[in-house]
């Protein structure tokens, strides 16, 4: 699949570029299991938009209403307003204790790679 406009990419790279063109984010949950927390706040440093340290010093997802979250929740109602999905692999991958999980539309984990 590519993005189906001008097909420029083809000869520089000898195919199409594939890309993603759902125009939303590859991960649709996420959720943070805070007993594998230990507060490093990594993630919140990578994507301070939706990750911070609760009172607790554990991993919360900041969601657009103002509340916070640690369970499994949709990244549709995150505070972000476009998930940069690079920034969130990151956040996820930086995590020292791989407290964070992400799970594609049909809920099977993509991070941590099983
Ligand atoms: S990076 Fe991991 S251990 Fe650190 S605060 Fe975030 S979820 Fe917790």
């Amino acid at each position: 699949m590519n993005c189906g406009l001008c097909s420029n990419c083809s000869p520089i790279h000898n195919r199409l570029i594939l890309i993603n063109t759902s125009m939303g984010s590859l991960y649709k949950y996420i959720k943070i299991d805070r007993d594998l927390c230990i507060g490093a706040a990594s993630c919140v440093a990578v994507y301070p938009q939706i990750f911070a340290l609760d009172e607790e010093s554990k991993a919360v997802i900041l969601k657009k209403d103002g509340s916070q979250i640690s369970d499994h929740t949709s990244v549709d109602l995150l505070a972000c307003a476009e998930i940069d999905d690079d920034q969130l692999l990151l956040s996820a991958q930086s995590c020292p204790t791989a407290a964070i999980f992400l799970y594609g539309e049909d809920g099977t984990q993509l991070y941590p790679e099983g």
